[in-house]
């Protein structure tokens, strides 16, 4: 720890530090300060076009950004910068779950999850196989593993993007809106999967409009307002005890 009581620099996955982003004239994040420390679970709340999906975007550098410092895991993405090599590795230990599942359609369920660990870490197919097998059963889908992903039901279908995911043995995963697209009978389904996966000790940030699900399984709610954190704390803090009037008022409306 260092003398203000925030952890030192080897201790976090996630430092942003003033990250500054713009598309065109519209300022997305301003002065970005984030810190996110091994296994802690951050929940990401705040209104539609408030720029979460920006921001978790620029930690795997699917963004670009104009101003200030993220490191990943000791891995630093600088301003502008789009081909680095701690892109790649970024990249590497770095895994995503999108509202849209992004599911390749033309392989099966199985080979969506063989794919990356054997392209990218050079896994041969009888390891990737294994691994693959063994989280599509602890997503709870083994039986579907020969299927297509047109074939599954949406809840299906996002369980396999989690295990594809988690098939990199990611250091981090980040999650844009992963039931927004779902039936609602098959949010539960997504969510437990995600709270195993918090309660195993997964590093994750998640942005979701899911208060129930944050409020039990966050470390830390973060409150995001035009491309501002506003507030964050953990969540019976944030939730019954909101500081900031946007907060409060976000939270009359989403509760
Ligand atoms: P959220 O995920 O909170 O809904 P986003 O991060 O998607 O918000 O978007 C934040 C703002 O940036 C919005 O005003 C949105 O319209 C704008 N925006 C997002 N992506 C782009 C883009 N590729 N080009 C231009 N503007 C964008
Ligand atoms: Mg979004």
């Amino acid at each position: 720890m260092n003398r203000d009581n925030t952890p030192s620099d080897a201790a976090l996955i996630v430092q942003m530090e003033k990250v500054n982003k713009h598309f065109g004239e519209l300022h997305v994040l301003k002065d970005i300060d984030l810190t996110i420390r091994p296994g802690e679970v951050v929940v990401v709340i705040g209104a539609s076009g408030s720029g979460k999906s920006t921001l978790i975007r620029c930690i795997n550098g699917l963004e670009e950004f104009q101003a200030g410092h993220i490191e990943v895991d000791g891995n630093e993405l600088l301003p502008y910068g789009k081909s680095s090599r701690a892109l790649q590795t970024i990249r590497t230990e770095v895994g995503m779950v999108f509202q849209q599942f992004n599911l390749f359609p033309h392989l099966s369920v199985r080979d969506n999850v063989t794919l990356a660990p054997m392209k990218v870490r050079g896994w041969n197919l009888a390891d990737a196989t294994e691994t693959a097998n063994r989280l599509l059963e602890r997503v709870g889908i083994a039986d579907q593993a020969d299927k297509y992903p047109s074939q599954l039901s949406g809840g299906q279908q996002q369980r396999v993007a989690l295990a594809r995911a988690l098939a990199m043995e990611p250091r981090l995963m980040l999650f844009d809106e992963p039931t927004s697209a779902l039936d609602p009978e098959m949010i539960g389904e997504v969510l437990d999967a995600m709270r195993e996966l918090a309660r195993e000790g997964m590093t994750m940030i998640i942005v979701t409009h899911e208060m129930g699900f944050a409020r039990e399984v966050a470390d830390r709610v973060v409150f995001i307002h035009r491309g501002e954190i506003v507030e964050q704390a953990a969540p019976d803090v944030l939730f019954d005890s909101p500081q900031h009037e946007r907060t409060q008022s976000f939270l009359s409306r989403v509760l």
